[in-house]
């Protein structure tokens, strides 16, 4: 792999654009020291050199004009300490588009290059400071929609999922060893594994692979998070309950994957779920014909989502409408869940067992958006179903992305594979192939063994100035 060119120093603003107290302009290569030194000029007059690793104030002064464009705090993050391993230099800026980009382009002017979106942190990974996986996290940890998924980035960043993968690849790595000296040196009498060790490693590989996928799916949801549908009559109470569960403004707001960041959505957490819940404002008149399901926009949000939330209102029974909308989501066959609402007021009249008897939906719960009371058991219904139940599995180490979710289930195969071969008798080269195999996909998860434009795609996720 030979990708690097960090002569190159590249710039770009690490903040976002937009009105904030500061604003940081980070630059990192190893001329970035002497592209500082020409514009900074440090407070303290009789300072020489700047210390690694120390803030300074000072101006940022022009070098044509001779004119003032900020005052500033510098630090310079001297290699190999640093983010990229590289120089960096991080320019702390007041808060504001023209001052930010006004010191950035005086470092384009005196050598560095607008850096491309994510490339400080594939320079971190380029350089070996960090792996594949912990690169991959830091756009985890910043685009994490809730504490749960906050925490599974961190532990990924911190290297969790990279050391369980140096672990078995070393035992792989052994057992082809083992087979290596066995075809080179067939006759030396050197401490050797039996085929019952090889199988045995092979199994507990296996085993901890096969943990890892079944692990995966949960990882998914608490990082994407789930889509929810909340449909039913006008004035059943869907914003009522929107609300309710929103009540310790539990919503937080994120970007999501794109080049630009305007484009935003609102997340509740669910039990560290993020749980997107779709906006059926504009559908939800069309909801009170059943005819009108047929309309486009509300058919494909309930095709959509993961999960539907049907609210019936207590005090007005089953209509004609609700019949007909039931019959519509039980040929859909979604997870749905039946929300009975309003149960505070005195003219209750439906029961719950009847709405179980009528319609074939997973749960049926009875709640008062108004009194604020089942919202507990409701998120923990909601909890159990997207996770089939097994809502309180360990804290194992969880797979969150699809990219290592495959490499394990390619590695899953090969394993397999090589067991087959162990079993029919055969070792040497053709176990070989199968175990480095294994080996291999192993390692394009934490990045050893990994093709140029599955980097270009994991960063290009990135934002400018990450
Ligand atoms: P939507 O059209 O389905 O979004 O319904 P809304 O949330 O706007 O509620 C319609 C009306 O029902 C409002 O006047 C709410 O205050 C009332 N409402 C909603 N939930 C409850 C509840 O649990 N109990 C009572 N008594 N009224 C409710």
């Amino acid at each position: 792999m030979n990708f690097m060119n960090n002569e190159d120093v590249i710039a770009a603003l690490a903040t976002p654009l937009g009105e904030g107290g500061i604003a940081i302009v980070r630059m990192s290569g190893n001329d970035s020291e002497k592209i500082i030194t020409k514009i900074f000029k440090p407070r303290n007059k009789k300072l020489t050199e700047l210390k690694s690793h120390v803030q300074y104030l000072g101006n940022i002064i022009n070098p044509e004009s001779n004119q003032v464009v900020d005052e500033v705090l510098v630090s310079i993050m001297r290699a190999p300490r640093s983010f990229t391993a590289e120089d960096v230099v991080e320019i702390y800026t007041h808060g504001g588009v023209v001052v930010a980009r006004k010191v950035l382009e005086l470092l384009i002017s005196l050598g560095a290059r607008i850096a491309e979106p994510g490339e400080f942190t594939k320079r971190a990974f380029l350089n070996g400071r960090i792996d594949l996986s912990q690169a991959e996290s830091v756009i985890d940890v910043i685009r994490a929609k809730t504490d749960k998924g906050l925490g599974l980035a961190l532990k990924q960043l911190q290297g969790e999922l990279s050391n369980k993968i140096t672990e078995l690849r070393s035992v792989l790595l052994e057992i082809l060893a083992h087979i290596e000296a066995e075809i080179d040196f067939p006759d030396e009498d050197i401490e050797m594994l039996s085929i019952d060790d090889i199988r045995e490693k092979l199994k507990s590989v296996h085993e901890e692979v096969k943990n890892l996928i079944a692990e995966s799916d949960r990882g998914k949801i608490y990082r994407e998070g789930i889509n929810v549908v909340i449909i039913g009559r006008p004035n059943v109470g869907k914003s009522s309950l929107l609300n309710a569960l929103l009540r310790e403004k539990r919503a937080i707001v994120t970007d999501i994957p794109g080049t630009t960041r305007d484009i935003i959505e609102e997340y509740i957490n669910i039990g560290g779920i993020p749980v997107k819940i779709v906006d059926t404002a504009g559908i939800r008149d069309t909801l009170d014909e059943v005819e009108k399901i047929g309309v486009e926009k509300s058919k494909q949000s309930l095709q959509e989502a993961d999960l539907i939330l049907f609210v019936l209102d207590a005090s007005e029974g089953i209509t004609e409408d609700d019949q007909q909308l039931l019959t519509y989501l039980n040929e859909m066959a979604k997870q749905t869940l039946i929300i009975i609402n309003k149960v505070d007021l005195d003219n209750v009249k439906i029961d719950k067992n009847d709405v179980e008897k009528i319609s074939n939906v997973d749960k049926v719960l009875e709640i008062s958006a108004k009194e604020r009371t089942g919202l507990d058991l409701l998120e923990k219904t909601v909890e159990e179903m997207v996770f089939q139940g097994e809502v309180n599995a360990q804290e194992n180490i969880i797979v969150t992305r699809a990219r290592h979710r495959q490499a394990f289930i390619e590695v899953l195969k090969s394993i397999e594979e090589a067991l087959h071969t162990l079993d029919s008798g055969m070792t040497g080269e053709f176990l070989s192939i199968d175990v480095k195999s294994a080996w291999e996909n192993l390692g394009k998860i934490t990045g050893e063994t990994v093709e140029e434009d599955v980097l270009d795609k994991i960063f290009s996720e990135f934002c400018i100035g990450k």
